[in-house]
C-alpha cells in the first residue's frame, strides 16, 4: 500500500473577475511508505494546494486522494491524525520554552497525559534539542526553531510528514542540520517525507522527485533516472559574438538541435559533448569568431527542471541569520 496516492485529483478556486483558477488539473501521484519524496515546481504550480488537499485541510474538487490508507474526503479526521505538517510560517509561541511549546501541542492533539513527558523528551532528543528544552523559543536560532517545529509535528507519531520548504531562509549549515534531523526521523520511525524545496541539492538526496507544473505531474523518478532521461550533455561556448555564434553552431551541430544564446553563452545539448567542442570551436574560428571558453557537462537536476517546466528553479536567497 502507498503512503500517498492520488488519481485525477483536481482543485479549483474561484478566481478574480468571476473566473476559475485550476490549481490542480488531474494529479496522479504515488509515494511509497518510508520514501523521501521531493515535490518540485515553479511558483503557482500547485504544490501548496496539493499539500492542503493531502492533509485534508482543503477538499478536492474531483478525483481521489488517500493518505496512510484513508481517503481524504471520506475520512478527513483519520487523515489528519496520520499526518504532520510543517508550514513555511512558524506556529511556535516565542515566549514559551521549547518543552512548553511541545506540551501545548501534545495536549491539543489529545496525547494521553502519562505519555506526554516521555514523547516530549524523545522528540527533543531526535531534534538534537534536549539541552535547549528550557530555552524560550525566541532564544533559539532559526535552524533550531525549525527543528523544534518538526519535532512538534512528530509528537503524535504521524506516518507521513509534509514539509513545505522546511529550509527556506536558513544558512547552509542549518539546512544540513535539518536534513540530518529528517533522515534520523526516517530511519528511526520509517516516516514518509513529502518535501517541497527550491534547493536542487536537497532534491538530489531524496529517493524520488516529482515535478508539478500548472497543476499536473510532468515528471517523476529517481534523481538518477530523471537526469539520464535528459541524456545529452550541455555544451556551452563563450565567444566574442554570441548572436553570430548561435547561427554558426546551429549549422555545425546535428540538424535537430536547438541552439540558445543567453547569459550563459551559446549552448546546446548533444550526446558526447566533449567530442563536439573541438569541432564547434573550429567552425566558429573559421567564421572569425573567437572562443573564450568551452565546457561540456552531463545533465543536472537544474537541466531536468528546465526541460520539463521551461523555467529555472530559483532558490530564494538565504538570510543567513535566524528568521
Ligand atoms: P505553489 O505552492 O506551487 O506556489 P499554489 O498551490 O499555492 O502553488 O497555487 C496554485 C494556483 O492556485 C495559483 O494560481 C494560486 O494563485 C491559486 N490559489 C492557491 N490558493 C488559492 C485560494 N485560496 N484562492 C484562489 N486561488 C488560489
Amino acid at each position: 500500500m502507498h503512503a500517498i496516492s492520488t488519481r485525477g485529483l483536481t482543485k479549483s478556486y474561484p478566481g478574480p473577475d468571476g473566473g476559475t483558477v485550476h490549481a490542480l488539473r488531474g494529479l496522479d501521484l504515488d509515494v511509497g511508505r518510508g520514501e523521501t519524496y521531493a515535490f518540485l515546481g515553479p511558483n503557482g504550480a500547485g504544490k501548496s494546494t496539493t499539500i492542503a488537499v493531502l492533509c485534508a485541510l482543503a477538499r478536492p474538487t474531483s478525483g481521489h486522494a488517500s493518505v496512510a490508507g484513508f481517503d481524504v474526503t471520506a475520512h478527513p479526521h483519520d487523515v489528519r491524525r496520520q499526518v504532520g505538517i510543517l508550514f513555511q510560517h512558524s506556529a511556535l509561541d516565542p515566549d514559551l520554552t521549547a518543552e512548553q511549546n511541545l506540551r501545548v501541542h501534545a495536549r491539543l492533539y489529545g496525547l494521553p497525559r502519562r505519555e506526554v513527558r516521555g514523547r516530549t523528551a524523545e522528540v527533543l532528543d531526535v531534534a538534537g534539542l534536549a539541552d535547549r528544552r528550557r530555552f524560550p523559543v525566541r532564544a533559539l536560532s532559526g535552524g533550531m526553531r525549525r527543528r523544534l517545529e518538526i519535532a512538534r509535528q512528530m509528537l503524535h507519531s504521524p506516518g507521513v510528514l509534509f514539509l513545505d520548504e522546511p529550509t527556506t531562509g536558513l544558512d547552509p549549515h542549518a539546512r544540513a542540520e535539518i536534513w540530518d534531523h529528517l533522515r534520523a526521523l526516517r530511519d528511526r520511525h520509517g516516516s514518509t517525507l513529502f518535501v517541497t524545496t527550491h534547493y536542487l541539492e536537497e532534491a538530489e538526496n531524496c529517493d524520488r522527485i516529482g515535478i508539478i507544473d500548472r497543476g499536473r505531474l510532468v515528471a517523476q523518478g529517481t534523481p538518477h533516472r530523471l537526469k539520464a532521461e535528459i541524456g545529452d550533455d550541455r555544451v556551452v561556448l563563450r565567444t566574442s559574438d554570441a548572436a553570430r555564434a548561435r547561427k554558426v553552431v546551429a549549422q555545425a551541430a546535428p540538424p535537430d538541435r536547438t541552439v540558445v544564446s543567453d547569459a550563459d553563452g551559446t549552448w546546446l545539448r548533444v550526446p558526447d559533448g566533449s567530442a563536439w567542442i573541438p569541432r564547434l570551436c573550429a567552425a566558429l574560428e573559421a567564421h572569425g569568431i573567437a572562443v573564450h571558453a568551452a565546457s561540456a557537462t552531463p545533465p543536472t537536476l537544474d537541466d531536468v527542471f528546465f526541460h520539463h517546466t521551461g523555467r529555472p528553479l530559483t532558490a530564494p536567497a538565504a538570510s543567513g541569520a535566524a528568521r
